[in-house]
């Protein structure tokens, strides 16, 4: 697999002094953003963030391809802390996602903290002086906490098919679009039929002269219920937050319905194929088509996606799916499994990302020097996806295992954020230098995820970018979200080993009583589009914060 990453990394050692933060975040999507803020508001101002991109947004910011938009409704994927009553359709669009993030960066007054252009290259924890020495693209940075907040889907992969380097024509990835190729009147392959190509491809499909869609395995397409949202109901919700907050809730509850299926009883997923194949139906005539289409692995093994323009798309006279994927580029052509050249004069991979082979992996290195590629080997583990034992002062956001395949993953990222507020407020209020989750309770963690995955429907023998190369499930939470927050947001000091200074453990830090949570700093003033603002909710909130 190729991936478009940034250029090697210069040696730490050799990059000019940037500065020295209390606290370095790495990106500035849902994960960056959500955490400043709560960060600020609790008082934690010297505060850094560095953004290898010109603006914040993360995944709404570099996704740019044509009908780009979230598939989880935009009441639920967004802040709890700043809900928009503006949106303007239920499932939002790739631009006002973008907007929205843009706003809160205004409101919240981050944009003093963010430093653009600023790719990590390496990170390194020096045991010396207890603190993370942070290379990027434009000079050192010292920190004494790290969080890296850089997306598990950031790194678009794309396959090494023989002859692509000498195929003769634009060639791009869903994710870094090249909106300077007019791709009217041309012939396109579009390789992948994931979560983007089926966005996608139905939006291209009208002004290409061929279309070409490589499948390697047919996805589960269910109705994709988006509606306009009236004027009438944006005006309830700027003016009764509540009701808002009530749809919001509902949203949850009946995502989190899924779970059943996905984690408990993966049988009862035949009631939703049941809806899914009705669905295949009544848009596809052709039962030839409808056979290549038909998958043949249980619905929710591989995200389930929504659409209700995918499959006419794929019946119009200019679209040729093809079964099996891209095998090889000769010349102009491109090569499917079934060894026909098909003339193309762009290409487009929709092939996913390094989800679970992230580039942090090679990046940072922890006590001793240690590379967390090392420590993982093929396969990554943190407790709560968030802390790696050896690795003091570092707390992921959206690390392993916590991706969802129902629900909003925002509701997730403000569960870690709660519990680094858990984590340094105990460091502050002990005086400690530096945190470290124990390896044992890492471990025990771990293995427990690894028992309740077991009879999930991730492990009912699909082939899924869920699964890590030794083929375990590195990327999802088994069971309910409220369950994560739960334990998440309360911030349990006896997983921890905390030190006044480097040797020295903290007198009564390894109490295990859980940490209560401060109350957070409320933000004053307001700005279009995010109406209120309220504390996140912590400890032991189960609903839909
Ligand atoms: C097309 C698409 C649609 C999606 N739709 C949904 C949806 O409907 N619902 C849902 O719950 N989830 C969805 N997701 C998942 C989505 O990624 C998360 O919901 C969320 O946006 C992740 O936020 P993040 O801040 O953790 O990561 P990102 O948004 O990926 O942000 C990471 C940031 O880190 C920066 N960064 C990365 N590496 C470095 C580096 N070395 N140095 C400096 N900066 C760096 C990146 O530039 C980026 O700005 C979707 C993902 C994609 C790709």
């Amino acid at each position: 697999m190729t991936s478009i990453t940034e250029p090697a990394a210069p040696p730490v050692a050799d990059a000019a002094p940037l500065g020295e933060f209390d606290i370095a975040i790495v990106g500035a999507g849902f994960s960056g953003l959500g955490m400043a803020i709560k960060l600020k508001q609790a008082g934690f101002d010297d505060l850094v963030m560095l953004e290898r991109a010109d603006e914040v947004g993360g995944t709404w910011w570099s996704n740019t391809y044509p009908d780009c938009a979230c598939d989880v409704p935009s009441h639920l994927y967004s802040f709890s802390f700043a809900p928009n009553p503006n949106w303007s359709q239920t499932y939002s669009t790739q631009p006002q996602i973008r907007d929205y993030l843009r706003t809160i960066a205004d409101h919240y007054e981050l944009r003093p903290h963010l430093r653009f252009g600023h790719a990590v290259r390496e990170a390194r924890w020096d045991e010396a002086t207890g603190r993370w020495e942070i290379a990027t693209s434009h000079g050192l940075v010292r920190a004494r906490v790290l969080i890296p907040a850089m997306g598990p889907l950031t790194e678009p992969r794309i396959p090494d098919l023989p002859g692509l380097s000498e195929f003769d024509g634009p060639v791009f990835h869903s994710a870094r679009w090249d909106h300077s190729v007019d791709l009217s009147g041309k012939r396109v392959a579009a390789v992948g039929t994931g979560a983007s190509a089926i966005q996608f491809v139905p939006a291209i499909q009208p002004r290409v002269e061929k279309l070409y869609v490589f499948q390697r395995t047919a996805p589960w397409v269910v109705p994709h219920p988006n509606r306009p949202i009236r004027d009438v109901e944006r005006r309830l919700y700027r003016t009764l937050p509540a009701a808002q907050r009530l749809v919001r809730g509902a949203i949850y509850t009946a995502r989190e319905a899924l779970v059943l299926g996905f984690v408990k009883r993966p049988r009862l997923m035949r009631v939703l194929e049941r809806g899914a194949r009705r669905h295949m139906e009544r848009q596809v005539p052709d039962p030839e088509l409808r056979a290549k289409l038909t998958p043949d692995y249980t619905l929710g093994c591989k995200r389930i996606l929504p659409s209700n323009r995918w499959y006419p798309a794929l019946g119009k006279p200019n679209v040729e799916l093809v079964s099996g994927g891209a095998r090889e580029v000769r010349g102009n052509a491109i090569v499917g499994a079934d060894g026909v050249e098909r003339p193309v004069d762009a290409i487009v991979f929709a092939t996913g990302f390094h989800a679970t082979d992230m580039p942090i992996g090679r990046a940072v290195r922890g006590r001793d020097g240690r590379l967390l590629d090392d420590l993982w080997q093929g396969s990554p583990r943190a407790y709560l996806g968030t802390a790696v034992a050896g690795f003091p002062n570092l707390f992921f956001l959206l690390g392993p295992n916590t991706g969802l395949g129902h629900s909003s993953m925002v509701y997730m990222i403000e569960s870690q954020i709660a519990h680094v507020m858990g984590a340094l407020e105990t460091m502050r209020r002990a005086g400690a230098a530096t945190v470290e989750v124990r390896p044992e309770a890492q471990e025990r963690y771990n293995a427990e995820l690894d028992a309740r995955m077991a009879g999930t429907v991730w492990n009912t023998g699909c082939a899924s970018w869920y699964l890590d190369e030794t083929g375990r499930n590195a990327t999802l939470w088994p069971d309910w979200t409220w369950r994560f927050r739960r334990r998440a947001a309360r911030f349990d000091p006896a997983a921890y080993e905390l030190r006044a200074g480097v040797g020295a453990a903290v007198a009564g830090a390894q109490s295990p009583t859980a940490a209560s949570m401060p109350p957070t700093r409320r933000s004053s003033t307001s700005s279009p589009g995010v109406a209120h603002t309220s504390s996140l909710r912590t400890s032991t909130s189960t609903g839909p914060a």
